[in-house]
C-alpha cells in the first residue's frame, strides 16, 4: 500500500473507533529534538560530560550507576532532566490530543518515554502509562523506602552539570543516600515501579469499558520492544507509524513509514477532508 492510501486507511480506522490507545516509543520524542534514551544514535554524545565518550553511555544506563559512580551519573542525568524540561513537545501531541477529545471514550497513552511530554502537552495524568517510569520523579538509589517525589524544581537547582560535585548531588530525605530518577534502567533491581503499576491498573480498568478502540503506535522500535509488544498484544486495529521497521501482520491494521510528526499531520489532514466530504 502506498503512503497516501495507508494514510486514508488510518483515518478511516480512527473515524470508526470509539476509543484511542496511543502507544508511543522513542520516535515520538525524537521529533521534539530529544535523544532516544536507550540508544545513543549520536544524540546523547552531545550531552556527555567532559572526558567521557560514547562508549561510556553503556555504563551510564545500567541500574547500579547511581551507587557505583553517582557523580558521573548525575552529571549525565541532570543534563537529561534539563533537556526534557526545556524541550517543547512537538505539534503532533496536540493533534493526538484533539483526536482524543473528539472520540467518545477519549484516549489512554502507553509510553516508554520518560520525558513526561504527554502530560506537558495536556494529557491527563490519570490517562498515561509510563512503562519505564519518569524522569520527573525521583527515588532513593538504595532504595530505603517506596517513596518517590517530584523533580520539578531540581533541573534549575542543579545548575551547570559540569560543575556538579559529590557534595552538591541530590539526596534521599529519609536515609541520606543519593537520589536518582524514578525510571527503569538496564539490570535495574532498585527501580521503584509502583507508580507505573498503578497507571497500568487504571488503563486496564478503562479498557474494560471501551468497545471499539483503535491503537496508534508511534516510533516504537524493535531494539527495546516494550511498546511494540504492548500494542500487538491488544489484538485491536493498529495504526503503526515508524520511520523504520514499518511492517504489520496481515489484517492487523495499517503500517505507515515516516516520522511521528509528519505522519500524524497527514492523517489529521485526511480526517479533516473526510469530515468535509
Ligand atoms: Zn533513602
Amino acid at each position: 500500500m502506498n503512503t497516501t492510501r495507508s494514510v486514508q486507511e488510518a483515518s478511516r480506522l480512527l473515524r470508526d473507533a470509539d476509543a484511542l490507545i496511543i502507544a508511543a516509543g522513542a520516535g515520538m520524542s525524537v521529533d521534539s529534538g530529544l535523544p532516544d534514551f536507550r540508544g545513543s544514535h549520536g544524540l546523547w554524545t552531545s550531552m556527555l560530560p567532559e572526558g567521557m565518550n560514547e562508549r561510556d553511555i553503556g555504563s551510564l544506563t545500567q541500574g547500579d550507576i547511581f551507587r557505583r559512580d553517582p557523580l558521573a551519573a548525575w552529571r549525565f542525568y541532570s543534563r537529561a532532566l534539563q533537556v526534557c524540561t526545556q524541550t517543547v513537545p512537538h505539534p503532533g501531541y496536540q493533534t493526538l490530543l484533539r483526536w482524543a477529545q473528539d472520540i467518545r471514550h477519549g484516549a489512554f497513552v502507553y509510553t516508554s518515554n520518560v520525558d513526561g511530554h504527554f502530560q506537558r502537552a495536556g494529557f491527563a495524568e490519570e490517562r498515561v502509562v509510563e512503562c519505564h517510569g519518569s524522569i520527573n520523579f525521583m527515588q532513593c538509589s538504595r532504595p530505603c523506602s517506596p517513596a518517590i517525589w517530584s523533580s520539578s524544581d531540581l533541573a534549575a537547582s542543579l545548575g551547570d552539570a559540569d560543575r556538579l560535585t559529590s557534595a552538591g548531588l541530590p539526596r534521599c530525605g529519609c536515609c541520606g543516600s543519593f537520589s536518582r530518577p524514578n525510571f527503569l534502567m538496564f539490570s535495574d533491581s532498585a527501580w521503584l515501579g509502583a507508580r507505573t503499576f498503578a497507571q497500568q491498573l487504571r488503563q486496564e480498568v478503562w479498557r474494560g469499558q471501551i468497545r471499539n478502540p483503535v491503537v496508534v503506535e508511534i516510533g516504537a522500535g524493535l531494539a527495546v520492544p516494550s511498546v511494540r509488544m504492548f500494542a500487538e498484544s491488544l489484538r485491536m486495529p493498529l495504526i503503526r507509524i515508524n520511520p523504520r521497521d514499518a511492517e504489520i501482520g496481515e489484517g492487523a491494521g495499517v503500517a505507515i513509514r515516516g516520522s511521528a510528526l509528519e505522519i500524524l499531520s497527514r492523517i489529521d489532514e485526511a480526517l479533516v477532508a473526510q469530515r468535509k466530504s
